[in-house]
Formats: C-alpha cells, sequence, structure tokens
C-alpha cells in the first residue's frame, strides 16, 4: 500500500490531472505544435515520436515530453 493509499490524498497523477483542469494547463501534443490532428493516434508526432503516452487521456500515468512546445 502506498503512501497516498493511507493517508488518503489524491495519487500525483490524478492531482496533476486536477490541478491542470483547474488552471487549463496544457501539457498533452493535442496542445503542442508538433502534434499532427489527422494522423492516427501514437503516430500523431511531426518529429516520429511514438506519442500514444503522450496523448490527453482521462485517467493513468501522465508522461511528459521534452520535446513538447505550446501550439
Ligand atoms: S513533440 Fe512530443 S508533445 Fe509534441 S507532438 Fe511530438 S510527442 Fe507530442
Amino acid at each position: 500500500m502506498s503512501q497516498h493509499e493511507t493517508t488518503g490524498e489524491a495519487a500525483p497523477d490524478e492531482a496533476l490531472r486536477h490541478q491542470a483542469a483547474t488552471f487549463a494547463l496544457r501539457y498533452t501534443c493535442e496542445d503542442c505544435v508538433y502534434f499532427l490532428p489527422d494522423a492516427p493516434p501514437g503516430d500523431s508526432c511531426a518529429h516520429g515520436y511514438p506519442n500514444l503516452a503522450h496523448l490527453r487521456r482521462p485517467a493513468g500515468p501522465i508522461v511528459f515530453c521534452k520535446e513538447y512546445e505550446l501550439r
């Protein structure tokens, strides 16, 4: 059992998602200048990165991209 489960705190990714929604933070491919919206998911990065983990997702771990550039 993790520390977050024992204290009743939100898991880090869940807390970050909540803050991102509250403050309209942008960090996923959909808001990156290199995103190709008409390409298939996972193959929609102009740099050719396999980007499934960087796409906007309602749950699961948050994975940041070092090449992210706000559109
Ligand atoms: S550079 Fe990174 S954040 Fe931007 S579209 Fe490619 S994988 Fe996504």
